[in-house]
């Protein structure tokens, strides 16, 4: 790779002197380092599809000959687009987050990922009551709260939570045995046993445990055998002081289909709920994530980790998804870190958040700015304005928010249209209005009629 990437800046060199100066910065000047080398393909990256095709259409043939000079068996230039590169990484990416655990290696087959800790675990509004339970389950086992049940949605941290008090407690203790089991494990587990009439072994692996873990238990639902098996499980270690943790996506109560002997049971110890993260908090997580996967932590500005945290907002997994991808592209193609360039980045993510990137006409945002300032009795010109006086802010708020929802402008756009305002203004801005939105009934009101005539269509 090092041999190709000193081979394409000869090959600039020498470019650079023969052409003409613009065409040179047109098509070759921002073609920095080398994507990558494969069979015999050696890929550049062009800024954007229709450089890709003047480069194919009227140099390729040059370079290629240029590159033959250099090397002994032939190789041949690809030109390929950023987007391209990037879905390419981004699969690399998302493939690195989905690898498969690493067992921690003990002694006794744990199950567990060590990685999860109550340290890396970022605590905030919507997590502490889960959090501080956890840590005094993991400090008390089979005392403080048995069982401990933790809900919520999918991607806010449950299983990471739970796999802090099995680690924590082996940390304190190698020789506690610790078994965590996603319920589907278990109740292949327990059909497998079955089939083979291997009871024993099955019960053995499940009961003979001083801390149980047991993910996702809405995943029983419908599996009767499987729960009678795991009642008998359940009132064993209960018994027995073993400490048993629960997590699920929704509150024991409102679990579909499975028997109300368990569920009951289930709100015996204490029951938790994590909920979404606010903004503020996002942006910890993301902080907490990036000094773990960098030496640098100072490495992205503060302005893209927000502007990151501020797409998303409704699962903790998406959130770091985004910033791994972030961080591929913008080191990979050596940009610099900008907001911009972070777009670009999420780009086909955000798309796939059923978002749509069409670009939005003068008038129609215009009409939003006369409806919501007309609305509150305000000039569209105060709207615009920095004066912050409340009867101004919360308006323009209302107006950022609008045209974030009905138009998706990005950030910067939104803070164009409201006399070069900075993003992180805007972002600030449109979360208190989705704040106030949860909390605020009449204001809600407000907003919903105001989106409605401005043009949302009755969902
Ligand atoms: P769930 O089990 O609720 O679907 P996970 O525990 O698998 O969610 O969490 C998804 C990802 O988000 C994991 O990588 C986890 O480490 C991370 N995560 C969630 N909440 C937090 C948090 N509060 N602090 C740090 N990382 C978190
Ligand atoms: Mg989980």
């Amino acid at each position: 790779m090092d041999q190709f990437e000193n081979i394409w800046n000869k090959i600039k060199n020498q470019l650079q002197i023969n052409l003409e100066e613009d065409v040179y910065n047109e098509h070759f000047a921002n073609i920095s380092n080398i994507f990558k080398v494969v069979n015999n393909s050696v890929y550049l990256i062009a800024p954007n599809s229709f450089i890709k095709s003047k480069i194919e259409s009227f140099y390729l043939n040059r370079l290629n000959g240029m590159l033959n000079e250099y090397t002994t068996d032939k190789y041949m230039f690809k030109i390929i687009t950023k987007e391209q590169a990037a879905e390419e990484l981004a699969k690399a990416a998302s493939y690195e987050i989905n690898t498969p655990e690493k067992d921690l290696g003990n002694k006794y087959k744990t199950g567990l990922n060590n990685i999860y800790t109550f340290e890396n675990f970022v605590v905030g509004l919507s997590n502490r009551l889960a959090y501080t339970s956890a840590m005094k389950v993991a400090d008390q086992p089979g005392v403080f709260a048995n069982p401990l049940y933790i809900f919520g949605d999918v991607g806010l941290g449950k299983t990471h939570l739970m796999q802090c008090v099995g680690n924590y407690i082996l940390e304190n203790d190698i020789n506690k045995k610790v078994l965590y089991a996603k319920t589907d494990q278990f109740i292949e587990d327990y059909a497998k046993a079955a089939q083979r009439k291997t009871f024993d072994e099955f019960s053995k692996k499940y009961e003979n445990v001083d801390i149980l873990l047991v993910d996702d238990i809405q995943f029983l639902s419908g599996k009767t055998q499987s729960q009678l098996e795991f009642f008998k499980i359940f009132e064993k270690l209960k018994e027995s002081n073993k400490q048993i943790v629960i997590t699920s996506d929704r509150p024991a109560s409102e679990l579909y289909d499975i028997m109300s002997r368990l569920t009951s049971r289930f709100e015996w110890g204490l029951s938790v709920d994590i909920n979404r993260p606010n903004l503020e908090h996002r942006i910890l997580i993301l902080k907490k994530k990036l000094h773990a996967e960098t030496a640098d932590p100072d490495l992205i500005p503060n302005e893209i980790l927000e502007y990151i945290a501020s797409i998303f907002e409704n699962n903790v997994r998406e959130l770091e998804g985004a910033l791994k991808r972030v961080l591929f592209y913008c080191t990979a193609f050596d940009y610099k870190f900008t907001i911009a360039n972070a777009e670009d980045a999420l780009k086909t993510l955000v798309n796939s958040k059923n978002i749509s990137n069409y670009s939005i006409e003068k008038s129609n945002y215009n009409n939003v700015l006369d409806i919501v300032s007309s609305y509150y009795n305000i000039t569209t010109s105060d709207l615009l304005s920095s004066k912050r006086k409340k009867q101004y802010v919360f308006p323009r708020q209302v107006a950022m928010y609008i045209l974030k929802e009905l138009y998706d402008l990005t950030y910067k756009k939104i803070g164009q249209i409201f006399n070069g305002r900075d993003h992180s203004t805007v972002i600030y801005s449109i979360e208190q209005i989705s704040n106030d939105l949860e909390t605020d009934k009449e204001k809600k009101n407000d907003i919903e009629k105001l989106l409605v005539k401005c043009g949302k269509k009755a969902s």
